[in-house]
This record gives C-alpha cells, sequence and structure tokens, in this order.
C-alpha cells in the first residue's frame, strides 16, 4: 500500500494585483506563507500579526520561487523511473484557473515543464538501458463538455471508453502512435495543442474548461542477445502507463455548483470534477467505510480509475494562487489536496504473458526487417521500421474501432428487437440473429447458411468448424464472387475475451488462427493481383481502342478544317451583308470590304489545299512557279489583284481618316472629362457647403425651438398673470363697492345721528348760535 504524493506550488504574484497588505474584512490583511513542507494562512490587524488561521502539511510544498525543475525532481522523477519498471504512474495538476497548472505541466521556454523533462528522462534511461528493451506509444486527449476528444487526429472526436480483460479500461479509437525519440513526442504535443486549437476563437475559456490527458505506455522486455529465435519469446512483458494529467479550473466546482450556471459545459466541468472530488473523499475515508467509489460517473474518473486509489504511483501538485483576493479558493484547493493525502495505493508492477503485448506481436517482424536491411543507412530504416509499426499500429485500432461499432450495432439491434416484442418473432429466429456473427439487422439468416456459424455463447471447437453436409457449401471462388472480393477474417469476428480454455488448446487455436489468417492473407494477394491485372488489360483495350480512333480522325483534320473554314466564311459574309443592309456606316463597309477580302483569301487557300493533295511530291519551288503561271493564266485573278489593291489603298485612308476622326474624339473626351472633374469637384464643395448649411440649420431650428418653447412658457405665465390681475380687479370692484355701500350707509347714519343730536340739544334748550358741527 503506498500514498498518494501530494505538493503545493504557489505561484508568483501577479504585479499590480492586491497581493497583501490591503486590509480586509474588520481591518484584517491575510497572507499564505511556506514553511518547509507546511503552508499557512498569517493573518495580522492593523499591522499586530496574529496566530496563522490556517496550517497544511503535505509531502512538498514549493513557494513561488520554486522552478520546474525542482518540482520535476522531487515530486514526479521517481514516478517516472518506476514506470519504467512496470509500475502505472499518474500526475495530476489540480487548482484554480490562472494558479499555474499548465505552467507546471507544459512550462515555459526557459523552464520546461513536467511532462518535456518526463519524456526526455524516459528516452535517456531507455535508450542507456542494456538490460531491458523498450516500446513506447504515446497519445493525448482532451474532455471537454464530457466528451473525449483525440489530439493527435481531429477526426476523432467523442470517442467512447471501453474496457477489456486484455486491455483494461481503454479510450476505443484514440489515436496511438509509436515513438523512439523524444524530439518526435514533442512535436507530436506540439501538434496536438495545434489541434487543441484549431478553430477555437476563446482558448482561456476552453482550456479552463478541458482536461487534458497525456498518455505513454512503456512495453518493454529483457534482452536476451544470446538468443534469435524469437518465436520462443514467452518471458513476461512489462506494460505501464503514464498520464500526466492537466485538469479544469477547479473554481468551477464552486461557481458552476452554488450559482447554477447553466451553460453546457459548465455542467460537464462541474460534473467531471465533481466527480473526481467525490472519487478522492470516497478515497480518503479509509478502505473499511469506503463503499461505491463513483467512477464510473465521469469520463475522468473512469479513465483515471487505476490512478486513483488502484494500481499506479501518483501524485497530486495542487497550484494555489498566493493573492488575497483568492484565499477562499485556495483554502478549498488545499482541503482537496488533504483529502487526497489520505488515499492509500495498491500499486504492483504490471506484467503480462498474454500476446496482448504489442511488443511481443512486433518483435518478429521488426526483427525480420532488421535482418534485411543489416548493413544499409541504419538511421532511414529506423524511421521505415518505426513508420511500419505505426501504421500496423493504426490499423489495429481501426479495426478495433470497427469491431466496437459492430458490437455496439448489435447491441443496439439487439434492444430493438426484444423492443418491438418477442410474440411477432419465433424463438428460433431469436436464437440465430443473436447467434450469427455475420447477422447484420437488416438480414435475415437461411436455415442452411454456407457459413459455418460462431456462436459467442459457444465454447470453442475442438475440431475446425466444418459444416456437416457440403451440397450448400460455397467454394472459394464462389464467396469471392458472391463478396464482391471481400474475403472476411474470421479472426475479426471475435470470440469473447473471457472464454476459459485450457492453455494448450489456446496455443493450438492461436497457431490454427495464424495459419488461417496467412492463408487467408495469401489468398488476398492473390485476388488483388488478378484484379489488378484484368484492370491493365482493360485500360491496354481502351488505349488501344482510342489509338485508332484518334489515328481515323486525324486523317479526316483537312477535310474538316476546309469544310469549317468554308462554313465560316459563308457566316462572316451573310452576317456583313445583312450589316451593311441594315447599316451605312463607314464601319460596315470596312466589314463588306474585309469578307469579300476575306472570300479571296479563302478561295486561294482551297485552290492551294487541291493542289498541295493533288501533287504532295512535288517540291515547294515547283509549287511557286505553278502559282505564279497560274496568275498569268487566269486574267481574272490579275484583275483581282489590282482591285484588290486599290481596296486596300482605299481601306487604308479609311483608316487613316478614322484614326483622326478617333483623335479629335478623344481630345473632345479628355476635355469632357476634365470639365466632369471640375464639375465633381464644384458640386462636392457644393455638397461639403450645403452639410454645413443643414448643420447650421439644424442648430437654428433647434434655437428657435427652444426659444418657442421659452415664448410659450413665457405666454403662459402672462395668461397667468392677466388672470391674477383680472381676478385682483373684480376683488378690488367688489371691494370699492363695499365701501361705497358702507360710506353710504356712514354719511346717512351721520346725518340721522346729526339730525337727532341738533333734536336732542334742541330738546334741551341749548343756546341757538351753538354749532355741533365744530
Ligand atoms: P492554469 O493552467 O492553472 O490556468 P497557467 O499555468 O496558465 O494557469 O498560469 C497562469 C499564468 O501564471 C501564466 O502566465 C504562467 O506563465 C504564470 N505562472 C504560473 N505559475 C508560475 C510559476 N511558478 N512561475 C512563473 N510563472 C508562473
Ligand atoms: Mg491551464
Amino acid at each position: 500500500m503506498e500514498k498518494i504524493c501530494v505538493a503545493v506550488r504557489v505561484r508568483p504574484p501577479v504585479v499590480n494585483a492586491n497581493v497583501n497588505g490591503n486590509e480586509g474584512e474588520g481591518g484584517f490583511t491575510s497572507h499564505w506563507k511556506v514553511d518547509d513542507n507546511r503552508i499557512s494562512l498569517h493573518r495580522s490587524l492593523a499591522g499586530t500579526p496574529l496566530p496563522p488561521a490556517l496550517s497544511y502539511t503535505f509531502d512538498h510544498v514549493f513557494d513561488h520561487d520554486c522552478s520546474n525543475s525542482s518540482v520535476y525532481d522531487l515530486l514526479t522523477k521517481d514516478i517516472i523511473h518506476a514506470v519504467l519498471q512496470g509500475f502505472n504512474g499518474t500526475a495530476f495538476a489540480y487548482g484554480q484557473t490562472s494558479s499555474g497548472k499548465t505552467f507546471t505541466m507544459n512550462g515555459s521556454h526557459n523552464d520546461q515543464g513536467i511532462i518535456h523533462r518526463a519524456v526526455e528522462d524516459i528516452f535517456s534511461k531507455t535508450n542507456t538501458s542494456t538490460d531491458r528493451e523498450f516500446l513506447i506509444r504515446v497519445s493525448y486527449m482532451e474532455i471537454y463538455n464530457e466528451e473525449i476528444n483525440d489530439l493527435f487526429a481531429v477526426e476523432n472526436q467523442k470517442l467512447q471508453i471501453h474496457e477489456s480483460l486484455e486491455r483494461g479500461i481503454y479510450v476505443a479509437g484514440l489515436r496511438e502512435e509509436i515513438v523512439n525519440s523524444a524530439d518526435q513526442v514533442l512535436k507530436l504535443i506540439q501538434m496536438g495543442e495545434a489541434n487543441r486549437h484549431f478553430g477555437e476563437t476563446n482558448m482561456n475559456v476552453r482550456s479552463s474548461r478541458s482536461h487534458t490527458i497525456f498518455r505513454m505506455v512503456i512495453e518493454s522486455k529483457g534482452k536476451d542477445s544470446a538468443s534469435n529465435d524469437y518465436s520462443t519469446l514467452d518471458d513476461a512483458i512489462r506494460v505501464s502507463v503514464l498520464n500526466l494529467v492537466d485538469l479544469a479550473g477547479s473554481e468551477r466546482i464552486a461557481k458552476t455548483g452554488a450559482g447554477g450556471v447553466r451553460l453546457k459545459e459548465g455542467k460537464h466541468i462541474n460534473k467531471s470534477l465533481m466527480i473526481l472530488g467525490n472519487v478522492i473523499n470516497k478515497l480518503s475515508d479509509g478502505a473499511k467505510q469506503r463503499g461505491h467509489i463513483p467512477y464510473r460517473d465521469s469520463k475522468l474518473t473512469r479513465i483515471l480509475q487505476p490512478a486513483l486509489g488502484g494500481n499506479a504511483k501518483t501524485s497530486i501538485i495542487c497550484t494555489v494562487a498566493p493573492e488575497e483576493v483568492h484565499i477562499e479558493e485556495t483554502k478549498g484547493t488545499l482541503q482537496f489536496a488533504s483529502r487526497a493525502k489520505r488515499i492509500t495505493n495498491c500499486v504492483q508492477v504490471n506484467e503480462i504473458l498474454t500476446d496482448a503485448a504489442l511488443l511481443k506481436r512486433q518483435k518478429l517482424e521488426i526483427e525480420e526487417l532488421r535482418m534485411k536491411l543489416e548493413g544499409s543507412h541504419a538511421g532511414v530504416l529506423e524511421q521505415e521500421i518505426l513508420k511500419l509499426r505505426n501504421d500496423m499500429l493504426k490499423y489495429e485500432l481501426e479495426r478495433e474501432k470497427l469491431a466496437m461499432e459492430l458490437e455496439e450495432e448489435r447491441k443496439s439491434h439487439r434492444e430493438r428487437i426484444s423492443a418491438q416484442g418477442s410474440e411477432s418473432l419465433t424463438q428460433e429466429t431469436i436464437d440465430t440473429q443473436q447467434g450469427d456473427a455475420f447477422s447484420t439487422p437488416t438480414f435475415k439468416p437461411a436455415p442452411h447458411a454456407f457459413v459455418a456459424k460462431r456462436s459467442y455463447k459457444s465454447t470453442p471447437p475442438e475440431y475446425s468448424p466444418l459444416p456437416y453436409e457440403f451440397g450448400d457449401v460455397a467454394d472459394e471462388d464462389t464467396w469471392f464472387k458472391m463478396n464482391n472480393g471481400f474475403i472476411p477474417d474470421l479472426d475479426l469476428i471475435s470470440m469473447t475475451p473471457a472464454k476459459q480454455v485450457s492453455d494448450c488448446q489456446v496455443g493450438n487455436d492461436k497457431e490454427i488462427q495464424n495459419l488461417q489468417r496467412q492463408v487467408y492473407e495469401a489468398i488476398d494477394e492473390k485476388t488483388e493481383f488478378e484484379k489488378k491485372y484484368k484492370e491493365q488489360l482493360l485500360l491496354n483495350n481502351q488505349l488501344v481502342e482510342k489509338i485508332s480512333k484518334l489515328k481515323r480522325e486525324a486523317e479526316e483534320i483537312p477535310n474538316r478544317l476546309r469544310e469549317s473554314c468554308k462554313a465560316v466564311n459563308e457566316e462572316i459574309a451573310s452576317n456583313v451583308q445583312s450589316l451593311v443592309a441594315d447599316d451605312k456606316s463607314t464601319a460596315a463597309k470596312l466589314f463588306s470590304r474585309t469578307s469579300e477580302f476575306v472570300t479571296f483569301l479563302m478561295s486561294t487557300f482551297e485552290a492551294n489545299m487541291f493542289k498541295n493533295e493533288g501533287n504532295k511530291s512535288s517540291s515547294g519551288k515547283e509549287e511557286n512557279e505553278q502559282g505564279s503561271n497560274k496568275d498569268k493564266d487566269c486574267p481574272q485573278v490579275a484583275s483581282w489583284k489590282t482591285e484588290l489593291s486599290s481596296e486596300i489603298e482605299l481601306m487604308k485612308e479609311m483608316y487613316k481618316s478614322m484614326e483622326q476622326e478617333l483623335d479629335t474624339n478623344n481630345h473632345l473626351l479628355e476635355a469632357s472629362k476634365e470639365r466632369v472633374d471640375a464639375l465633381e469637384r464644384e458640386s462636392q464643395l457644393l455638397l461639403a457647403e450645403r452639410d454645413d448649411l443643414l448643420l447650421t440649420v439644424s442648430d437654428s431650428s433647434k434655437r428657435l425651438a427652444a426659444l418657442s418653447q421659452q415664448n410659450e412658457k413665457i405666454l403662459q405665465d402672462l395668461a397667468c398673470e392677466i388672470q391674477k390681475r383680472k381676478r385682483l380687479e373684480e376683488e378690488i370692484k367688489q371691494f370699492s363697492i363695499a365701501f361705497a355701500s358702507r360710506q353710504r350707509s356712514l354719511i346717512s347714519f351721520h346725518c340721522d345721528f346729526q339730525s337727532k343730536l341738533e333734536d336732542h340739544l334742541k330738546a334741551q334748550s341749548l343756546p341757538k348760535s351753538f354749532d355741533f358741527s365744530t
């Protein structure tokens, strides 16, 4: 039992970020402090340090000034060396986005990461190993949106995970490359990275949400220099797997879980990392309380199952960001790390004795090739061998993928049948469809099929599966014709890997299968050659026919040429005539003359052609003489000639006058162009002016609108004021009326009072001279 090795690495603080010293909640400041293999959260209040709030111890804690080289030496190197000895090994990088996972795994230009160092280490060890020989395969995959994509082959998307007794858990159809140098691997990784970036608009988002797994499968076998008899190689071969994993940002768990992000990738990342967390939680509970471990709930945990509580030496490097803003994330990462620290794995060397090891199967072929190529350019040949090996591997993977698809198809077919209800089918047909390895979803096997059936439920036969009757058994040729040249490899129609037979029988079976395969291969080759021969014959016949056809055509060419020239000439003549009839322009006249000229040329050409045909043997000189004699003999031709020369003169003159006309037209055109330019400039200026005016107009209209608004407001105020004044006037009026009536009543009261007083005074006999008004 072996504990998982857990380390924490603190990334250097980001310049200009809120690192330390900023006062947090309640006046506290916090920062992480690394002390040997301990990391603690220190706090201080108003500059006074407080005892550490949290403290964790791990196998290693790397401070921000630590290089990838020391991380590799202390954490991963041992695992890599163990992998070469046949142990499985896995190294994870876990942590929030931008905490340094990729920096640790892939490194930078100056400081290569773990993957680079591991690859170089592995090759330096294997190249110098004296006692073992190695075969190394690499693959590179990405889990994004809970789908597995092949980074070595963009076309391999959404790959499925399968499990078999021989290979354990594996990704079907994932491209594996056999490699023999570190450079080759690093180039492949570069290509993988480029594929990952292909068509991706926001790479940061993708890389923070996806997991990448770089995988090396290392097969090795003890060197046996004394023996060259590879057919007897049956000693144990070690097959170990190294996984180097760059996980998605761990903040996704918290953020997608708590915030309920509805994005698809959010959900899936959440799922994969959540399940990883769950698996680690369960594993850290200790063997007794463990219960069910949910490896199968996510692609990530399923692929890495052996690395988690299984048969693998595992290290986890948890990267953290030192900034105060990331304290909560960092705490989460450290808690994850502490749980992981409690996990124990049960590690053992993977030695296998079966034929599954690729190394063993390829050994013979490689050695054969080596023997053949001995003494020639070794480097080139090594490459050649590697290429062949890779081709073989690819075919194998392709075959495996097809087999998987076939199996899936069968499964779904069976499900369909059972869903449709068994009552429509007799028990017999169900048995046949389930048991027949050759059945396709639409194929109903005949009761006496000529192909011997192989039931995957039946035990392996003790003799070759010969049919009881030979009457309806097809011979090879019939079979070949019926299948359009395809000969099935019976071994591809696989038996279940779980068959239990004795070792001796297995050996015999294998031998028989090997022989069968060889026979089929030979037949394949033969039929291929036959096919090619037939094709070649067919091609030859076709070529002979073509050649004779071409010859015939070549003989007909002069006749055809003459006819086509005639036809063209006639057409031109008719066209020109119609033009002349339509139009009396100089061009039309020119055309008509030209056509006459062409007619003349044609007749001369024809005459020459006939002459050529008649006197093929006579020399050129004689021909010329004959020609001139003909001229002399034919006065019509001489008159044509003079006519023609005068016509040509006329045409020349016309041409000249047309040229002059053209010149003047050109001048005129230039002048008008200049005028147009000037006008354009003017119009542009006017347009600019108009734009300015429009701007000022819009400004003034805005101002006008504002003024009229103001005006309206003032008018409204005025109306209000007028109304108020009217109301006041009304009030004053009423008041003056009231006042007048009061005054009147007062005056009358005064008069009354005075008269009454006078009366009273009179009655009191006051002197008459007393004037009361004074
Ligand atoms: P992640 O993969 O966790 O999202 P990265 O590895 O991309 O984070 O790191 C984020 C940034 O921090 C990168 O620019 C990287 O170069 C830098 N970085 C991370 N760790 C270190 C380190 N230990 N030393 C120097 N730079 C680092
Ligand atoms: Mg990253």
